[in-house]
């Protein structure tokens, strides 16, 4: 008899001990199916013991393997057992997110009992009586789905696979889809590059490769400005790494937004590429994985998930615009794939590259204290000229009697690049219509029902939305609080696009946000669009500011950016910096010089006048400086607790009770550094209808934080709390 630990994918803290009457050899790495109270879990083998780590008598037998072959290789499992503790997430968690991609329903598949099956009521009970009585077995999702009218049907089937107790597959085979997949047919391929490198490019180049062959550690920040090369310094090394034998990860924030850095590496690299992210249909998914698994592709793009992609032998991990949040995982596990990535890299002894134009305040500090090596590309390529950037105060300059949120210095700038047949790029940080609304009379806003959010009015709609929990309802236009009509003042996509069509009738004028790019089909449309110098005018939000690099783009307009500076997070002019550096970065990438006109009521706020001048480095000096000051990451280590609950009372109670268990740990385990803020109202005071109270725990030992916060872990069997080290923001 062997015992075996394992990681439960059920939300049990730590690993669990089962009996094994079985071969040993090949079974660490397997998922296998286990009894867990009354029901059915699939775990996956962490170990395999002699003898077991609890007592005989509690020790239950597994039911049976569901792996031929370990689904997880031995690095993967260190992998995901230093996600586990450094994030403080139960590692079954942490494992079924890495094997993911194997466990998605697709609408179009096949239920199929596979064998052993407990007791199951309710709906995972139908479903299998439903099964039953199919000849063989099975039936089509879509039809368990019409027969069975039954609540809870999607869970239950979830439930069931990944108990091992149905399997789900697909009804088409998945051929074909790679050649889409890879190259949409409305995605024109990029120039096959005969790119002569400019010598800071070659030098980096140099750096990489030369850490690739010596297949040693180390951590690189490509830090180059908007257009300077480093999409083609990751090719080459990527080249390099795939010609020592090696395989490669490269991680982009959003496919969806960068079809271009994409299509790049698969024009050079073809079917050596496997596309990695979560906008893949489930079967796609999981035919990706199983070919990254056997070895058909050596090099995965892909977004944050793409970090835990199943490739033997790692020799490269590119993270681009590592600045970008989306790296950040905003739910359990609540890992950064960045911060995962140059971990992966370190166990493998291979190269981690971060790249961006505005470095992470917190990887610049790791480039200067010596954890990162500095690679700079201080120029655009072939001598191209930064945009020239002009701020217009908005609090002199702004052209009132039109009460227009457009400066007059704006539009003459803006006409002048359009007259001349260029392109413009607008942003601004909200969709919608109005930016708020109120009530002059009484002073009353329209909240949303669960989130303690004004509404933004959309016109496309005549509606009220919330931009968190998308509650939705009619256009308030009495105040219900005193009966007078209600205001509508500021700017969001829909008004800019508005207004920006009654200067410029003639013009085509296209907008990009969540509200019009509701999939890859449309936006890749614009993209063409753009490219083909069918749209003159774009307007929208983040959404411009990342994958766009286009020849015929000479204005940037940023027309409004107050209220992501006015957040009150310790990153809030970090984030300005990086998205008008990113904005800006868009202009002027042809031949034509660009320029970009910014309109802030904060012209002297670093995160601005800094911008202005291209003065990243100083930017980010200051920044430290000020995080040293007031005790924030990198200096010290941060975790943020975040308490929840429907009653407000309730979540200040329950917070109370977790400060109460903070002093406890603090106590026991005699910790002497640790700053404790809070409990109070976090920003965000209302979401999806709970309020939220936030603790603050900082201190420069990351080992008392862990002690505390997994204290603190424990208390989720009686409240809504979560643990998330190293948050990205504290709102
Ligand atoms: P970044 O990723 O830093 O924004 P890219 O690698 O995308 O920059 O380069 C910007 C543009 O310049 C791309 O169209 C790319 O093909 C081109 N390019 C890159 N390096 C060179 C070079 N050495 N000479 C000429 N063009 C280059
Ligand atoms: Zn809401």
């Amino acid at each position: 008899m062997k015992y075996l630990k394992l990681a439960v994918f059920a939300n049990v803290e730590g690993f669990l001990t089962y009996s094994y009457s079985g071969e040993e050899k090949g079974i660490t790495g397997c998922r296998v199916s286990v009894p867990l109270g009354k029901k059915t879990a699939t775990g996956v083998v962490i170990s395999c013991m002699d003898r077991p780590d609890i007592p005989a008598e509690k020790v239950k037998e597994i039911n049976r393997v569901l792996d031929i072959y370990p689904v997880l290789t031995a690095e993967m499992i260190k992998l995901g057992l230093w996600v586990s503790s450094y994030y403080l997430c139960a590692p079954g968690i942490v494992f079924s997110t890495m094997l993911a991609p194997l466990y998605r329903v697709a609408s179009d598949g096949i239920l199929k009992l596979t064998g052993a099956v407990g007791k199951f009521d309710g709906a995972a009970g139908e479903i299998i009586n439903y099964l039953k009585a199919k000849p063989g077995g099975w039936a089509k999702l879509k039809d368990v789905n019409r027969h069975l009218k039954v609540r809870g049907l999607k869970s239950a089937i979830a439930a069931l696979a990944k108990a091992g107790v149905i399997a789900i597959s697909e009804k088409e085979k998945t051929k074909g889809i790679k050649n889409k997949r890879e190259k949409p047919a409305s995605m024109p391929e990029e120039a096959a590059a005969d790119i002569v490198l400019n010598a800071e490019q070659a030098g980096a180049v140099m750096q990489i490769s030369g850490a690739i062959s010596e297949g040693k550690h180390k951590t690189f920040l490509l830090f180059g400005a908007t257009g300077s090369g480093k999409t083609e310094v990751y090719i080459r090394t990527v080249k390099k790494a795939l010609s020592a034998g090696l395989d490669c990860i490269v991680l982009v924030p959003e496919i969806f937004l960068t079809p271009q850095t994409v299509s790049r590496f698969s024009s050079v690299f073809r079917e050596n590429v496997a596309i990695y992210h979560s906008g893949l249909k489930p079967s796609e998914r999981m035919h990706e994985w199983e070919r990254i698994k056997n070895g058909g592709a050596h090099v995965v793009v892909g977004t944050r998930s793409a970090v835990f992609a199943p490739l033997k032998k790692l020799g490269l991990i590119i993270v681009d615009e590592e600045f970008d949040t989306s790296y950040k995982q905003e739910n359990d596990p609540r890992y950064s794939a960045r911060d995962t990535a140059v971990y992966r890299a370190s166990i493998n002894s291979a190269v981690a590259v971060v790249g961006s134009a505005t470095p992470s305040v917190e990887s610049f500090y790791n480039a200067q204290s010596g954890k990162y090596t500095m690679l700079r590309l201080h120029d655009r390529v072939m001598g191209r000229p930064m945009p020239n950037i002009h701020v217009v105060d908005l609090k002199t300059d702004l052209n009132k009697s039109r009460d227009l949120f457009f400066s007059d210095e704006f539009i003459r700038q803006m006409r002048e690049a359009v007259e001349a047949g260029e392109q413009a790029i607008l942003f601004i940080n909200r969709r919608g219509y109005s930016g708020y609304n109120y009530c002059p009379e009484c002073g009353h806003i329209e909240k949303c029902v669960n989130c303690d959010i004004p509404l933004v009015y959309h016109s496309h709609t005549g509606s009220l939305k919330c931009h968190y929990c998308g509650f939705e309802k009619k256009t308030v236009l009495i105040c219900p609080a005193c009966g007078k009509p209600v205001f509508y003042k500021g700017a969001g996509t829909q008004r800019v696009e508005d207004v920006v069509s009654k200067f410029f009738p003639d013009k085509k004028i296209e907008r990009v946000d969540i509200d019009t790019m509701d999939d890859r089909e449309r936006y890749l449309d614009v993209y063409t669009r753009l490219k083909n110098r069918e749209i003159d005018i774009l307007v929208g939000t983040q959404m411009v500011a990342k994958g766009f690099d286009f020849p015929g783009v000479t204005f940037v307009g940023v027309v409004a950016i107050d209220a992501v500076l006015n957040l009150p997070d310790f990153r809030s002019e970090e984030r300005v910096f990086q998205l008008l550096m990113q904005v800006a970065g868009r202009a002027g990438r042809g031949d034509k010089p660009g320029r970009v006109v910014i309109q802030t009521f904060n012209p002297e706020n670093p995160a601005i006048a800094d911008v202005k001048a291209y003065r990243t480095e100083e930017f980010l000096t200051a920044q430290l400086k000020l995080r040293k000051e007031a005790g924030y990451p990198p200096f010290k280590k941060m975790v943020q607790v975040i308490i929840q609950d429907v009653s407000f009372e309730t979540a200040v109670d329950n917070a109370m009770r977790a400060l109460e268990t903070v002093k406890q740990a603090v106590k026991i385990s005699k910790i002497r550094s640790i700053d404790i803020l809070g409990p109070s109202e976090a920003p965000l005071s209302r979401l999806r209808n709970k309020y939220r109270q936030s603790i603050i725990l900082r201190s420069t030992e990351r080992q008392a934080l862990n002690i505390i916060a997994a204290e603190l872990k424990k208390l989720g069997r009686f409240m809504d709390i979560s643990v998330t080290v190293d948050p990205v923001n504290t709102l």
